[in-house]
């Protein structure tokens, strides 16, 4: 069913260390008709109204601008630390060797309004689950999140559903 998207999405082994299959969206970006019905597919999965799209740096970024004009929605940036100019709010997240941190502009959201977590992809959860924590300690009310590429494998979208959050991707 989404093997006209798959076929767009590229591996390259052994990046950005040895043994990781990276799937690069970019090639899917490059393709007009791919991106386009990529965007409308993530439209017709989204439930609800949503007043803003959080998109996590970098690569979400791009899907989640693209979501928010069809859904009539803002933009809401999830970065590394130390690139968005106001105060911010943190969390950290473990990866396989040491920490990260992801944070977000403390005034990005109203509390209570309704946010639509998107990235290009999951795999351990660990980024999507940090960006969940974040979105609701500002008071998000944060109950989809939406990727274009699952690695069912590694668990990560189990992880996020036992927190209430129902996810959906396009490609497994
Ligand atoms: P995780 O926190 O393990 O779910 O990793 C998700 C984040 O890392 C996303 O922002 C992805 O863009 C990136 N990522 C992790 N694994 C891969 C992979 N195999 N191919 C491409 N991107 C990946």
């Amino acid at each position: 069913m989404n093997d006209d998207l798959k076929a767009l999405i590229r591996t390259i082994p052994d990046f950005p260390k040895p043994g990781i299959q990276f799937r690069d969206i970019t090639t899917l970006l490059l393709d007009p008709a791919g991106f386009a019905t990529t965007i409308e597919r993530m439209v017709a999965a989204t439930v609800g109204p949503v007043d803003l799209v959080a998109g996590i740096e970098a690569r979400g970024f791009l899907f989640a601008a693209a979501l928010a004009m069809p859904l009539n929605a803002g933009v809401l940036l999830i970065r590394k630390d130390g690139k968005l100019p106001g105060a911010t709010i943190a969390e950290d997240y473990a990866l396989e060797y040491g920490e990260d941190r992801i944070v977000m502009h403390e005034d990005a959201l109203v509390p209570g309004q309704r946010v639509l977590l998107v990235d290009d992809l999951i795999a351990t959860g660990g980024t999507a689950r940090a960006a969940v924590r974040l979105l609701r300690k500002a008071g998000a009310q944060l109950t989809q999140a939406q990727f274009v590429v699952d690695l069912p494998d590694l668990g990560g979208a189990d992880a996020l559903r036992a927190e209430n959050i129902q996810v959906d991707s396009l490609v497994t």
